[in-house]
């Protein structure tokens, strides 16, 4: 158990947005998500020589998920440890650092589905080059796993999955710091303006798990979200603003929910059509959602498709 412990914010460039990976200066160094292949060199090493640390220096590589933009630097960082550093990941999601063509698979099954063939091709092309070649993990972590980087300082893995289906939360002991990246998504990212939900059951409970039962002090979050007013909040979510922003998170989950649910009732399971928001027009229109789903990553497409696929499951029943 320790009083406090440095952590250092790192914002790597993703296309048009950004996500952060964060530095925890422990006597065995870690780093939380990695951006993506470009972000070791272009921000994550400069960053840590700002503050005065060797990114040859980390011990841990802690990936919260297997999203390109979390994982895609995994391999760059490990090879700037001169291959040193222990890489951790869900158990659930280490086929995506194991071998890229599975984010190819996963964006086929999530959101390509939805788009013209030229552009699908090119989103993949994308997506490969944002990720380092494939690597073995060094460990595969579930529920409750523990890690010790020296001095007293001790990380627990808590399992938080819903906005991707393997999410953990990793919680420094005895502060109570949540790092949970992407599972906690508000109102969905500055740029998506939506939520980025593949699993909708899994992310209401991995909420509800957060606000009554992990209850951390601080939230560090992946990238900026907005909030229910609209506005841009800091990553880092501090004290009573943690509850409130998994509050909004189950708000607008709730939402979406019954949104989906009255528009596509009677045809969960129908097929695209031809508008640019695929068979979501109508949501579109009544969520006054305007992004254009054709940019990558879409966060509409593979949040609609989880609803829709979670309102065919409880028709079924
Ligand atoms: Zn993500």
């Amino acid at each position: 158990m320790t009083d406090s412990v440095r952590v250092i914010p790192i914002e790597c460039k993703f296309g048009p947005t950004s996500a952060y990976a964060y530095y925890i200066d422990a006597p065995e160094p870690a780093l939380i998500d990695t951006g993506v292949a470009s972000s070791a060199s272009q921000e994550i090493e400069s960053v840590l020589a700002d503050n005065g640390i060797r990114i040859e220096g980390i011990r841990w590589i802690l990936l919260t998920h297997g999203h390109v933009d979390h994982l895609g630097g995994a391999r760059a960082v490990w090879e700037k440890t001169g291959g040193r550093a222990e890489i951790v990941i869900p158990k659930k999601e280490a086929r995506l650092l194991r071998d890229r063509n599975e984010h190819v698979v996963d964006y086929e099954g999530l959101q390509g589905k939805y788009v013209a063939p030229e552009i699908q091709e090119k989103h993949k092309a994308i997506l490969v080059n944002d990720i380092g070649e494939g690597i073995e993990p060094s460990m595969e972590v579930v529920e409750g796993d523990k890690l010790s980087l020296g001095d007293g300082i001790s990380i627990t893995v808590v399992e938080t999955p819903g906005h991707s289906i393997g999410s953990v939360t990793f919680v420094l002991d005895g502060l109570d710091w949540a790092f949970a990246a992407d599972a906690v998504q508000v109102y969905g990212g500055a740029k998506s303006g939506i939520p980025t939900i593949e699993e909708p059951g899994l992310y209401r409970q991995s909420l509800q798990r957060l606000l009554q039962e992990v209850r951390p002090k601080r939230l560090y979050l992946g990238h900026h979200f907005q909030v229910a007013g609209g506005e841009v909040i800091s990553p880092i979510v501090e004290e009573e603003q943690v509850s409130i922003v998994l509050q909004e998170s189950l708000e607008l989950d709730a939402k979406l929910a019954e949104v989906v649910g009255r528009h596509l009732s009677g045809n969960a399971t129908s097929g695209e059509n031809d508008s640019l928001y695929g068979p979501f027009a109508s949501i579109a229109e009544e969520i006054s959602y305007t992004g254009d789903p054709r940019n990558l990553p879409c966060a509409f497409f593979v949040t609609m498709n989880g609803y829709r696929k979670e309102l065919a499951a409880l028709q079924k029943k």
